[in-house]
């Protein structure tokens, strides 16, 4: 069987965790099968490397940021192999370039293109375990990139299509995917197995447990996927095609604290303004996700629309810029918000669930301030410091903890 095994940071944090995966991969490896172990940068080191480049240069250059984020995983596989080797067990480091992992061009948040498996193929036929380095790859100008924060899960799940494992595994510091996340909600209750098509909300809305991208390409090559525990033996979450009839009402909550909301006042109120604005933000390259148009008064309108906040100063900035043609009255910037999210299935068969959601929210005194809602999901958004009371709130109205 060959077997692709993803370790996150917490699981590959020192010594004694590297070991502990070493020894784990060994039992697989024992019994015969073939492996492929991608892995994290050590711990927190992501963040020390970019606070470490924010030192030096508030501003650092993407192309240099990527250059300097890749070593974090880079030293992790190498000082895997050395723990391999000290247990006498035939293994191999291998980064972006060697593997090579194509992706698109833009530093930062690349995509994956192509895989050559040529090299992992040659390896595996020597019997030797192929470590490989997660969230990295290499662009056409034969640069590294990287997949955004957390994106280790896809490299895995990418090479488990490439390589078509028979299993892929997501290991990390929770034993499988919860109802919410577990550190917002202590009772929150573990999944047996969850649709690919709800986990790539949860992943998208906030549920750092798998990134959003090893879910969709997860959908897209129907690898199935198992997200468990380094640190225990217990069972996990399966993320599946879930064919079953009886669906969940709601699988989860999910919560994302990085959301800005701008509203743009005073707008004209006549056709083509809503498509000058956002062609302005699509053409600045950022992405919008909650959208809302309020009702016409006195031929002026308003439109607001949430952004993530680390893009939220160019989007102020490209209709800035644009100001004379858009002729607003003015741009309101509220950085201080949260998304807060009920996902499920079974919804679209049942009636109610968003009324349901908006009456646990007023229960605990929490204003909404933008809605959207989906087939399977609803989203409000609220304040930041009122987001992880409604999260826990939501949870219960819903009756999802143990
Ligand atoms: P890794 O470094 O292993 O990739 P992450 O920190 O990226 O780990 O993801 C694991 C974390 O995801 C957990 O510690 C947990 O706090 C968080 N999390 C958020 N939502 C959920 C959820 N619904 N189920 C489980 N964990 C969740
Ligand atoms: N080390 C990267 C990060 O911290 C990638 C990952 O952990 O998946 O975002
Ligand atoms: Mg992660």
């Amino acid at each position: 069987m060959l077997i692709v095994k993803k370790f996150g940071g917490t699981s590959v944090a020192d010594k004694d965790r590297i070991y502990n995966v070493a020894e784990r991969c060994l039992e697989d490896y024992k019994n015969g099968n073939d492996l492929v172990v991608v892995l994290s940068a050590m711990g927190k080191m992501t963040d020390v490397l970019i606070d470490q480049a924010k030192e030096i240069n508030p501003n650092p250059s993407k192309r240099a940021l990527d250059m300097l984020l890749v070593t974090g995983e880079q030293t992790s596989v190498a000082l895997m192999e050395m723990a391999f080797d000290k247990l006498g067990v035939p293994a191999i480091s291998l980064n972006a370039f060697q593997v090579a992992m194509h992706t698109t061009s833009v530093y930062g948040s690349a995509r994956l293109k192509r895989i050559d498996t040529e090299r992992i193929r040659h390896e595996l036929e020597g019997k030797r375990i192929v470590i490989v380095t997660g969230f990295q790859g290499v662009n056409k100008y034969d640069d590294f990139t990287t997949l955004g924060r957390g994106g280790s899960d896809t490299t895995a799940v990418a090479l488990a299509a490439a390589l078509h494992a028979d299993k892929c595994e997501i290991y990390t510091d929770v034993d499988g995917v919860y109802t919410a996340d577990p550190r917002i909600v202590p009772g929150a209750r573990k999944l047996k197995e969850i649709s690919y098509d709800e986990m790539l909300d949860l992943a998208t809305l906030g549920a750092g447990v798998l990134h959003n991208r090893s879910v969709e390409m997860a959908r897209k090559y129907g690898v199935e996927l198992v997200v468990r525990s380094s640190l225990n033996r217990n069972e996990g979450t399966t993320v599946r095609e879930v064919t079953k009839v009886e669906r969940m009402l709601v699988s989860g909550v999910a919560a994302d604290k990085n959301a800005t909301r701008i509203s743009v006042i005073g707008l004209e109120d006549k056709p083509g303004i809503a498509f000058k604005l956002f062609d302005y933000i699509a053409k600045a390259g950022i992405n919008v996700d909650m959208i809302l148009q309020s009702i016409g008064r006195e031929n002026k309108k308003d439109i607001s629309f949430t952004v993530d906040e680390n893009t939220a100063d160019d989007a102020v900035r490209a209709l800035e810029e644009h100001a004379k043609s858009l002729n607003a009255e003015r741009i309101d910037v509220k950085k201080n918000v949260a998304k807060v999210s009920v996902v499920g299935a079974g919804m679209m068969s049942n009636p109610g669930v968003a009324a349901k959601m908006f009456e646990c929210l007023f229960n605990a005194g929490i204003n909404i301030r933008m809605i959207s809602t989906s087939e399977i999901r609803v989203t409000v958004l609220i304040d930041e410091n009122d987001c992880d009371r409604a999260v826990q709130a939501v949870h219960e109205g819903f009756g999802l903890e143990d």
